[in-house]
């Protein structure tokens, strides 16, 4: 089986972790001829080349001027070029990457490629004429080749053997894949980021109590209401005609529109490719100026494939929108959401994800981190009490770390390369509170820290903090 991997450098000259995991995926299928692809500056051959160590046959590097500044829409288009020259039976690209942190481009490559897609897998079997995945949220899914997936953290990339050898790296540039430069670059992406704040958002002034408090803490907490995103409040002029899908962006939109169209997507879950088909036809009939999703699995894979379809841009995971009748200005977090970029769109319809908490279905999640290993059953059977009052439901999850030390499976994983969730009460046990944990509980309504350092970062994104060993505050 011919598989190509797409591979991104990282701005600290790393693979992408994700990206790692769909590496190393394809070089544990049986029989499977890898071969790595990327797009980069010169420098990025290097980093292929040791790359190539671990099992590729081959890797080709896209290199031009004219594939500099891309947004997904043009970098997605490159890559799908490319592969359609490779002709592989199968494409593996990690979820998202961590400094662009969009998630579309597997999707859009799928669309561009004309390939069958599979987002969010978890486990792979390859037989001979699909492929079968277990997916992060849509259960199993199956799919004819050529098939392009996207992975989620499942794997730890091998490390090279001591006598394994670099292979080589062709580059390409855009003749190459014939490509057309106005399709490419900073030329052929439509959306542009105007401008970036410094993301002060999540922090929070935390009231230091007693571990005797925990209990009325939480109560306190499950009687406010849920702290969630709220949307920016905007007097201006609205714009005209905005669609939304599915209905938990609703109150976003409401603030740059009063004429909103919702489109219900419970039929449309279950034949994916015929809504988005569908769909492009009535937007291109009826020609809405704005179009935004939710940000759940589903709407992850479909945005991103309609807006290639219609070749028009897409911003991820907006928390805020603006607009001056005409145009959309959208918010979004970037990197690690240390930075808040204002983002605008030159095609139309302009297109958003709508940053919705959705996957947390509990009242309260209660997050262990490496910190609460010794007190782990502790507040597991802590958890167990409080549902067996039958009152609100409590959850366990944890941190990256605690998944790295097999103190649970990945999918409790919360944080950038985890889930997100919101829920009314979010207790951090023995968490250090690093970004990445944090952009995965923001938007939790009251956060309650427990930490034995006073100083740890997790006390600046809580409401409240208990200075304490975890194993004294469950322990009695
Ligand atoms: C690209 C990338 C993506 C990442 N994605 C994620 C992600 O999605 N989610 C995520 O969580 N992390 C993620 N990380 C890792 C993240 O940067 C941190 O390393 C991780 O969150 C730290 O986990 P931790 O807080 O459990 O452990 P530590 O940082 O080791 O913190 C443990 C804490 O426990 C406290 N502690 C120790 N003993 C006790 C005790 N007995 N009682 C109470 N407190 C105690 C310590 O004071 C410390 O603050 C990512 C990192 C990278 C580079």
């Amino acid at each position: 089986m011919r598989i190509v991997v797409c591979v991104k450098q990282t701005v600290s000259g790393e693979i992408n972790p994700f990206d790692a995991c769909a590496y190393e995926a394809a070089l544990q299928i049986p029989n499977a001829e890898v071969t790595l692809l990327s797009m980069g500056p010169e420098k990025s051959k290097e980093f292929l080349l040791n790359l190539t160590r671990l099992g590729a046959k081959e890797a080709y590097l896209l290199c031009d001027r004219a594939f500099a500044g891309a947004d997904t829409l043009a970098t997605s288009y490159a890559l799908s070029l490319a592969i359609k020259r490779l002709e592989p039976d199968l494409v593996i690209c990690g979820r998202q990457t961590i400094d662009g942190d969009t998630g579309q481009t597997g999707p859009s490559v799928s669309v561009q490629a004309g390939l069958s897609l599979i987002t969010n897998v978890m486990k792979i079997v390859c037989t001979d004429g699909k492929i079968t995945c277990q997916t992060r949220t849509m259960g199993e899914q199956m799919a004819a080749y050529p098939a392009l997936i996207t992975v989620e953290r499942i794997n730890h990339l091998r490390l090279p053997n001591i006598r394994s050898k670099c292979t080589e790296v062709i580059v390409w540039n855009a003749d190459d894949i014939g490509a057309d430069e106005e399709r490419c670059g900073l030329k052929g992406s439509p959306t542009k980021v105007m401008a970036s704040f410094q993301n002060e958002d999540g922090k929070r002034k935390c009231k230091f109590v007693d571990a005797s408090m925990l209990d009325t803490i939480i109560e306190e907490g499950l009687r406010k209401e849920k702290d969630r995103i709220s949307p920016r409040k905007y007097d201006g002029a609205k714009l005209k005609k905005v669609w939304i899908v599915g209905d938990k962006c609703l109150e976003m939109a409401e603030t740059i529109s009063d004429d909103i169209r919702v489109f219900n997507r419970s039929e449309a879950e279950t034949q994916a490719y015929d809504f988005a088909k569908e769909f492009v036809k009535r937007v291109r009939e009826e020609e809405p100026s704005a179009i935004l999703w939710d940000s759940d699995a589903w709407s992850k894979q479909m945005a991103p494939r309609v807006a290639a379809l219609l070749q028009t841009g897409l911003c991820a995971d907006c928390t805020a929108l603006e607009t001056d009748g005409e145009n959309l200005y959208m918010y979004r977090p970037a990197f690690s959401g240390n930075i808040i970029a204002k983002i605008g769109c030159i095609t139309r319809p302009q297109m958003a994800t709508i940053r919705t908490a959705t996957e947390g279905i509990a009242d309260v999640i209660c997050a262990m981190g490496k910190g609460a290993k010794g007190a782990k059953e502790l507040v597991e059977s802590y958890v167990d009490r409080k549902n067996a009052q039958n009152g609100p439901h409590w959850e366990t999850a944890c941190s990256r770390l605690a998944v790295d030390s097999e103190m649970f499976p990945y999918e409790k994983q919360v944080g950038m390369t985890g889930k997100t969730v919101s829920p009314a009460v979010y207790i951090a046990v023995g968490i250090s509170g690093a970004v990445h944990h944090i952009a995965g509980m923001k938007q939790s309504g009251t956060v309650i820290a427990i930490n034995l350092d006073k100083k740890a970062p997790i006390f600046d994104y809580a409401d409240y903090g208990i200075v304490a060993r975890a194993e004294e505050v469950f322990g009695c």
